[in-house]
């Protein structure tokens, strides 16, 4: 398997900048930091920048288009009112696959204490904005809005190396749970049991089969069995 991984801007174009730190910068160790975590699982990584380099829009299409990956993953930071905070996920035409990607990813960097906000489709968003990246990809492509670098708490969080090091590894076990589920798709002996659960609203993410269930999923499983039985 290979990804590429697009650090959002860079050269003249920093991306957002608040209380002291850019948005290219940050973008950029986060990649550094999910291609060494991808690469030691032995999954090959191309980027499409790896130094502050100014990209053309055109000319970062090309670089995602020409890297042969089967996954894209676009790293931004989100920007806002104040007040906004929280991670999310846009994905492209390749809406499933997208879909249950940006799903995974969103819920596995909300687990990190970044409020999850949504994963949503962006299709027909202008140029400008940075959604032609997951657009025009060829492949499965998911943008990740990391958190709100104009918010101070979740400022602070992207501002802190140990963290970007938290959301890089969040950001891979999303990948991996997806590849798995893509996996187990036409195979797992459970699957027909698991679509029932779905199909029923006890559980709202599609998950990786063989992953161990924490409490609090536990928990809010048979919550909303204890729900459905009252009604
Ligand atoms: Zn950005």
């Amino acid at each position: 398997m290979r990804i590429c991984i697009d650090p959002g801007h860079g050269g003249d174009d920093p991306g957002l900048q608040a209380f002291g730190i850019t948005e290219k910068n940050v973008n950029l160790d986060i990649a550094f930091k999910l291609k060494q975590l991808l690469e030691h699982n032995g999954t090959g990584v191309v980027l499409t920048r790896d130094k502050d380099e100014t990209l053309e829009p055109a000319e970062r299409v090309e670089r995602i288009n020409q890297s042969g990956a089967d996954y894209t993953i676009s790293i931004h930071c989100n920007g806002g009112p104040v007040s906004a905070k929280g991670v999310e996920t846009v994905y492209g035409h390749n809406a499933q696959t997208g879909k249950e990607l940006a799903e995974s990813i969103l819920r596995e960097i909300s687990n990190l204490g970044i409020a999850r906000r949504r994963a949503y489709n962006k299709l027909n968003a202008k140029r400008e904005d940075y959604s032609f990246v997951i657009r025009e990809a060829q492949m499965t492509a998911v943008l990740v809005e990391t958190a709100f670098i104009t918010n101070p708490s979740d400022n602070h969080l992207l501002s802190r190396n140990p963290f970007r090091k938290k959301i890089a590894n969040a950001i891979a076990t999303g990948i991996y749970n997806t590849v798995q589920i893509n996996e187990q798709k036409s195979s797992h002996w459970a699957l027909p049991f698991f679509n029932q659960i779905k199909e029923e609203g006890l559980v709202q993410d599609q998950y990786p089969l063989e992953k161990e269930v924490s409490w609090g999923e536990f928990s809010m499983v048979l919550a909303r069995l204890i729900e459905k039985f009252k009604k």
